[in-house]
């Protein structure tokens, strides 16, 4: 059974978790927004100028000067024209996949993608299917085998479990080939992936991938990872994002986030813009644990984002684990199924600009009593099978 623990304070690696002190190595505040004081400012100012609740839906009262501002800002940031904002991502998906599709289309989604995707392809009147993790030659038969009257190719940026990153240049190719629309949802890419922080549209940069709104119509983002807030966004063209006001259901039906949360998250963007030291510290802290996590036989993922997971196999072995470092007071979640494969429990850790390098030496003191506990047996084998 799944179960929560009230946590006490404010959002840092530092925790008071049910009376004892942890490092923690799960939240999604990547850049170590969250708790910042000129965020904190920003929403208390902006609190006693807007009140609390937003009064309704942004098509009716809702829509306030500081989510206009928001989402210029974010559409400037991303080198967008318009940016739509949401309360959720998980609105967002499903908003914008209904919005896309119809009957007669097929949504094609990558088998690891977020559930908020993959309820949005079903909640559709569209047909879903799903293809193997990034597998494109499997992608490119489904679509040259579909009939369907229209193609959504959907995938997460950075996968949420794994933390590797969809391979974007061939996806926008299959795209073009098939004239199907493209949706990236990168709620863990942005703010931390790309010099400037676009995330996967900036991570391919190097090879010579930058894509343009026609390859890439919909591109969501989240507020509430490396933003340290809460809420959620798409960009694309201008065409595109009034379609979406006019048809994406859960953006209108649904009351419009805070107006102080917009504005505290202006402030956020502007951290996340000015001070790529953010960006740098956490990218280090991943390159660091995998030089040192290397030594301890452990399984980790393919991944150079700050998700790092250590996989373990059986539902029993991650959990264990997971005991095993909160006994050394070190909280890291353990994920099995259905959230990952059967067969691929594991540890999810992540990283944020925030931690220490004393946060560093304590986690990779306690795996090291994981690892003792594994056996090499089935560390070759788990090694084997991922
Ligand atoms: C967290 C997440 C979401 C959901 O966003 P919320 O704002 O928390 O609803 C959607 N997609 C991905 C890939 C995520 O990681």
């Amino acid at each position: 059974m799944r179960t929560r623990v009230a946590r006490k304070g404010q959002q840092t690696p530092e925790q008071e978790i049910a009376g004892q002190h942890f490092v923690s190595f799960c939240s999604n505040d990547y850049l170590g927004l969250a708790s910042h004081p000129q965020v904190r400012e920003a929403f208390k100012s902006a609190v006693d100028r807007y009140g609390l609740g937003s009064g309704g839906s942004h098509m009716v009262t809702g829509h306030c000067a500081a989510h206009q501002l928001l989402e210029e800002e974010l559409a400037d940031f991303m080198g967008r024209d318009r940016a739509l904002l949401f309360s959720t991502g998980y609105m967002a998906n499903v908003g914008i996949i209904n919005a896309l599709t119809d009957t007669g289309g097929l949504v094609l989604q990558d088998s690891l993608n977020h559930a908020s995707l993959l309820d949005g392809g079903w909640l559709s009147k569209a047909e879903s299917r799903r293809y193997p993790h990034n597998d494109m030659s499997v992608l490119q038969q489904m679509l040259s085998d579909s009939n369907a009257s229209h193609h959504l190719i959907v995938s997460d940026g950075v996968f949420s479990m794994d933390g590797d990153l969809a391979p974007l240049p061939e996806l926008i190719e299959l795209a073009r080939q098939h004239r199907a629309w493209l949706m990236i949802d990168d709620a863990h890419g942005i703010g931390c992936l790309g010099d400037s922080g676009r995330g996967i549209v900036e991570a391919f940069s190097s090879a010579g991938c930058d894509p343009t709104q026609a390859d890439l119509p919909v591109l969501v983002g989240t507020l509430g990872k490396a933003f340290g807030s809460t809420g959620a966004f798409a960009v694309g063209d201008s065409e595109m994002i009034e379609y979406l006001i006019q048809f994406a259901r859960p953006y209108i039906y649904s009351t419009a986030m805070p107006p102080a949360v917009a504005e505290a998250t202006r402030t956020s963007l502007r951290l996340l813009r000015e001070e790529p030291w953010r960006r740098a510290r956490v990218q280090e802290l991943v390159t660091r644990f995998r030089d040192r996590a290397a030594g301890l036989n452990l399984q980790l993922s393919h991944s150079t984002s700050p998700i790092q997971a250590v996989i373990l196999g059986d539902v029993e072995s991650a959990m264990r684990a997971s005991r095993t470092l909160a006994q050394e007071g070190v909280h890291v979640s353990a994920i099995r199924p259905p959230t990952v494969p059967a067969g691929t429990s594991r540890l999810r850790i992540t990283f944020s600009a925030a931690h220490t390098d004393a946060h560093l030496d304590r986690l990779i003191n306690a795996l090291e009593r994981v690892s003792a506990d594994v056996s090499s047996e089935t560390q070759n084998l788990l090694r084997y099978r991922y």
